[in-house]
């Protein structure tokens, strides 16, 4: 256990995205940040470890992959998230001991939070009381933490969950691996975005030698639909629309659509992929319904094109290809002023050529 002296001096420490890349002698580099994360962890027993709402496969796999280790190291790990886990996630190791709350009683000896750029985005409240751990690769992150341990570079958060595992000296199990694994291949996009490096199939190749079975997870993650959700996919494809130079499509979905079909809105995950499969199409837009006049709109581009700047203007955030925010209003007033938004940005990045890249 540390003192509030250690903790207040811990307190602002951390790099940022635009850091030089050989700071000065008094500044903190990654390196250090990682060491004294892992330093402060093994002083401590009681963890809570989070993600950002909606948890997505590297918000799940980075706090399995962390929670494995720490109690490797002999320490308690508690699950908590705003939301439930994808269901397809749930066949893995320890993803249904999540507890899903709204209020948090006891915040134990640390919070490290995962893949989450601002406390707000866990969807939990109570996390601010402890001492918090903020470990992500997402730009705009806003240094939430006692600790701040950001790096852009980074094509998964769970990425960074394996270096700080190496960090401690704990081996690298099975189900640690399976986690670090999960966390790059979701947020890689299968390994189709260029926020991919080197460093990211090192990491792979060492989870598959610790056990990892790649086609397996594959065919859970990917290869699990039930009829609904196919039905769904038809349905809101065939409700696509286009702009007049085919490069942006919208879709959407309404509760009463995807009751029709048999299907829920989890069963829309993946779906907003599916139009930028499209060589033409640089940029998709999908409009979920909440509820009357409530939208959850997402968002990906290819390139250069900054969605993120569009979800930005909404009170939103994300990555430069893959980003979100909430909207209120009627349906074809926002569709009308979020492709305005969009094709400003298509015009921007002054690509009509197709590429590749869509970090999350
Ligand atoms: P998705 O469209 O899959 O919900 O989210 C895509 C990316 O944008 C993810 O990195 C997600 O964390 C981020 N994102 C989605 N919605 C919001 C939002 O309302 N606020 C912020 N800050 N980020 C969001
Ligand atoms: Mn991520």
């Amino acid at each position: 256990m540390t003192t509030r002296a250690t903790d207040a001096k811990a307190r602002k420490q951390g790099t940022r995205e635009g850091d030089p890349v050989t700071p000065a002698p008094h500044e903190p580099t990654r390196a250090d940040v990682k060491r004294r994360i892992a330093d402060e962890i093994r002083a401590r027993q009681r963890f809570v470890l989070t993600s950002h709402v909606r948890p997505d496969g590297d918000a799940i796999g980075s706090q399995l992959a962390m929670a494995y280790a720490l109690r490797a190291l002999g320490k308690e790990a508690r699950l908590v998230n705003g939301d439930k886990p994808p269901t397809p996630l749930l066949v893995f190791p320890g993803v249904s001991d999540i507890e899903v709350m709204a209020q948090l009683d006891d915040p134990g000896d640390a919070v490290i939070v995962m893949e989450c750029g601002d406390l707000a985005r866990t969807g939990v409240n109570g996390f601010q009381r402890g001492f918090v751990i903020n470990i992500d690769h997402h730009p705009g992150n806003t240094m939430y933490g006692a600790l701040n341990w950001f790096d852009l570079t980074a094509a998964a958060c769970g990425e960074m969950v394996f270096d700080l595992v190496e960090e401690l000296g704990v081996p690298l199990t099975k189900e640690i691996a399976t986690h670090v694994y999960i966390a790059i291949l979701t947020d890689t996009g299968s390994f189709h975005y260029s926020n991919i490096t080197p460093r990211t199939f090192e990491i792979c190749r060492r989870c598959m030698e610790a056990g990892v079975d790649p086609p397996a997870v594959a065919r859970s993650i990917f290869d699990s639909n039930n009829l609904g959700r196919l039905k769904l996919f038809g349905a809101v494809l065939s409700r696509m629309e286009l702009d007049g130079s085919g490069r942006l499509a919208t879709v959407f979905v309404d509760q009463r659509l995807a009751r029709d079909c048999g299907g829920t809105y989890e069963d829309t995950e993946g779906l907003i992929n599916l139009p930028l499969t499209v060589k033409e199409i640089q940029a998709v837009v999908f409009f979920k319904e909440n509820g009357p006049s409530d939208w959850r709109i997402s968002m990906r581009s290819k390139g250069n094109i900054d969605i993120n700047a569009v979800a930005k203007q909404f009170g939103g955030g994300g990555h430069k290809n893959a980003s979100g925010c909430t909207a209120q209003g009627k349906f074809e007033d926002l569709k009308t002023l979020f492709c305005e938004k969009i094709m400003e940005q298509i015009e921007q990045a002054g690509s009509t050529q197709p590429a590749a890249d869509s970090p999350r």
